[in-house]
């Protein structure tokens, strides 16, 4: 066991080692999954409880195929019971591919010589942004290699930068970050540049794997890693985002991993992370491993049902690096999250050329290219509310999956209406007519939804102001 957080300065409870690669194989070893025990847990899930690692274990090992259907059925019905039908809408932002890290995985390692490598400088960096801003994006994620040149202060700045960009009735509202680990200090210098969540991903919570897929850099040392956000936390962001690397080990041991994770949290913190990412490895320009333990779309479907029932209250994010189709089907098993419009290439989003990717400008190759408004035509199809709602996080209601869960009325009287006035924010500035006219019976059909018919007035009066030109309103 390697765990040596003393070393990094952080709260005396968050010392106690919690990832214990033996602990968490005896609990998958000894997980029995008798239809009577699956279908408990799958009731006790319904009935808003958190699972414990034995009992996400029991669903971790179920195969047969009507118990697996139930899984599925039980994370869809908790998803439709407690969140309804919104899907709120990102776009991540490379923001530089320079790197001092060989993580085996990723095309951006520094002994990678055929990658471009770029950092966007400010005039680059306002471009982008307005391209996205003309799109109707209004939550971003920025992206940065792990490099000297990506200090707090860097980082910082940049965020100030992506604020302060306003296109036409453009504007980002909110800016999330995907970067290295920083100390306390580091940290506290971003959290003032008013970031959202700070996401980092553990990539995987085997510690012998971890050593292996990490060829040499920063990176290399797990418990760096593994209790950043934890420094995050006493640098005062306690709106953060984990993530495993899924194909590194057994998808088993990284779902109770993540967990493991969120239990952490929870006990040190009083709160667990905002949300969990689960990417599944994609091909990248010299990908370096000699062994990937593959997750099929059978399994991941299944992991994705799992992870909902198991952690009720957190987010769930699915990003493009999954096929259009795959992103449709898992929808529906309780993701919260999910990226539209997306290009991953440095500079990609001034770029005028469609479905074309340059491998060796990339991280790792996506597979959902649709555009932005492709994506919420189809959500709206569907009968999703596509959501660019950032009204919690201004507000300071922060644990705001928590409330979702467990405040009754909160989605009703927050997410609903929130969610409709963004979209209708979107379909007044961005929407070509079709997706306008079906976006706007979406909105009609979904006001029953909220229910209480004086909030639907309010509701009501809102939209009618934003199509008189007053944006960013929400409750
Ligand atoms: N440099 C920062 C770091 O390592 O934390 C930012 C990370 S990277 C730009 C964002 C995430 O992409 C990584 O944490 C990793 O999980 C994921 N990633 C890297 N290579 C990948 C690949 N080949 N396929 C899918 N995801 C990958
Ligand atoms: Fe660098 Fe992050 Fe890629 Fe590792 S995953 S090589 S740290 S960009």
């Amino acid at each position: 066991m390697i765990y040596h957080p003393e070393k990094y300065n952080i709260k005396d409870e968050a010392m106690q080692p919690f990832i214990d690669a033996d602990e968490i194989w005896d609990i998958i070893n000894n997980a029995k999954a008798t239809k009577k025990r699956v279908r408990e847990i799958i009731a006790k899930s319904l009935d808003k409880n958190r699972l414990s690692l034995e009992e996400t274990a029991i669903l971790l090992n179920t195969t047969e195929p009507e118990l697996v259907n139930e899984i599925k059925k039980g994370a869809r019905e908790l998803k439709e019971k407690v969140y309804g039908h919104r899907i709120v809408l990102f776009a991540p932002l490379y923001i530089g591919n320079m790197c001092t890290n060989n993580c085996a995985y990723c095309g951006f390692k520094a002994s990678n010589k055929s990658i471009k490598r770029t950092t966007l400088d400010k005039e680059e960096l306002i471009n982008q942004v307005t391209a996205l801003e003309n799109t109707g994006q209004k939550r971003l994620i920025l992206v940065y290699g792990e490099h000297p040149k990506y200090n707090p202060e860097f980082i910082a700045e940049s965020v100030r930068t992506v604020y302060g960009v306003k296109s036409g009735n453009g504007e980002i509202r909110r800016v999330n970050i995907n970067a290295a680990p920083l100390s306390i200090e580091g940290f506290k210098i971003v959290k003032e540049s008013e970031i959202g969540t700070y996401q980092i991903f553990q990539e995987t919570y085997h510690p012998e794997t971890y050593n292996k897929v990490h060829l040499s850099g920063k990176k290399k040392d797990f418990d760096w890693r593994l209790t950043s956000l934890d420094r995050a936390q006493e640098a005062g962001i306690d709106d953060v985002g984990i993530g495993a690397l899924f194909g590194l080990y057994d998808w088993r041991f990284e779902v109770l991993g993540l967990l493991r994770h969120v239990n952490h949290f929870e006990a040190v913190y009083n709160v667990g992370p905002h949300t969990i990412s689960f990417p599944r490895i994609q091909y990248a320009s010299e990908l370096d491993i000699d062994k990937l333990h593959i997750v099929s779309d059978e399994d991941f479907t299944k992991l994705v049902a799992i992870l909902r029932l198991a952690v009720p209250y957190t987010g769930l994010i699915l990003t493009a690096r999954e096929s259009a189709e795959i992103r449709d089907e898992i929808l529906q098993f309780g993701v919260s999250q999910i990226d539209g419009g997306t290009n991953i290439e440095m500079k990609g989003y001034t770029k005028n050329k469609e479905n074309e990717q340059d491998i060796d400008s990339e991280q790792f190759q996506i597979n959902d290219n649709r555009t932005l408004n492709e994506i919420m035509d189809e959500l709206i199809e569907n009968q999703y509310i596509p959501s660019f709602c950032t009204a919690c996080y201004r507000l300071g209601r922060t644990g705001e999956h928590f409330m979702e869960f467990s405040v009754p009325g909160f989605i009703k009287r927050y997410c609903t209406p929130n969610a409709i006035l963004t979209l209708v924010e979107y379909l007044e500035d961005y929407a070509p007519e079709e997706t306008k006219k079906k976006g706007y019976e979406l909105i009609e059909n979904k006001m029953s939804e909220i229910e209480d018919e004086k909030y639907i007035e309010k509701v009501r009066e809102r939209i009618e102001k934003i199509k008189n030109g007053k944006r960013d309103l929400y409750f």
